[in-house]
């Protein structure tokens, strides 16, 4: 992965997707079924609203076929949600989500900036299991 500065709007986001997925698959395992096949990064929330696009806490890391049988079962998805991590879960995102607002370029930096040190503690974690 390496560090750049979009230009546009549009261009920070498809590079903080980039990041945010990076960092959910590297947790290396499916959180449904536990495969390590075919990882991608699940949004309990869709990609639509940028407070929880990019949230740890609204990401998920699937195995492909989990993904696309959440998405089509929402109220699984939820009960899972709540299953995994704790029953206050899905109301802390919309609280969140009550928040949602157009951004400005200068907030994309800023979360990219969260996002890269997420990135680091995961790596250094990963050093540290060996
Ligand atoms: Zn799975």
């Amino acid at each position: 992965m390496e560090k750049r500065n979009p230009r546009t709007k549009s261009g920070w986001r498809d590079y903080l997707d980039e990041i945010a997925s990076f960092i959910v698959r590297s947790r290396g395992k499916c959180e449904r079924c536990g495969s390590k096949k075919e990882l991608q990064c699940c949004h309990i929330h869709t990609r639509r609203y940028n407070e929880t696009r990019w949230w740890m806490k609204n990401l998920m890391c699937l195995c492909a076929s989990d993904h696309r049988y959440f998405h089509d079962h929402p109220i699984e998805l939820d009960k899972f949600v709540r299953e995994t991590y704790g029953s206050e879960r899905p109301a802390e995102l919309w609280e969140r989500l009550r928040h949602s607002r157009v951004w400005w370029e200068g907030e994309y930096k800023k979360v990219a900036d969260e996002l890269w040190k997420e990135y680091d503690t995961s790596q250094q974690n990963k050093t540290t299991r060996k």
